[in-house]
């Protein structure tokens, strides 16, 4: 797994993916229904290695509904 938990609002990076969900989202158009911050506080933050939505379906992630859109399930 191409993945790396972050604690903190990663600053350099696009993609975003919750653990526990199993979603990824978009950090450049992120919306409020993402909730990103409960995903941080919850610790269920991961970021992808390489930092593409490709990797991030590679690795199992859906597309979050909010800021991204076409849910592969
Ligand atoms: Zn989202």
């Amino acid at each position: 797994m191409a993945t790396s938990s972050v604690t903190t609002r990663p600053t350099t990076k696009q993609y975003l993916g919750n653990t526990n969900t199993l979603e990824v989202h978009n950090l450049n158009v992120e919306t409020d229904q993402c909730q990103v911050d409960e995903i941080l506080n919850a610790g269920h933050s991961v970021i992808f290695i390489p930092d593409t939505l490709g990797q991030a379906h590679s690795d199992g992630y859906d597309n979050c509904a909010y800021c991204i859109g076409n849910s592969t399930r």
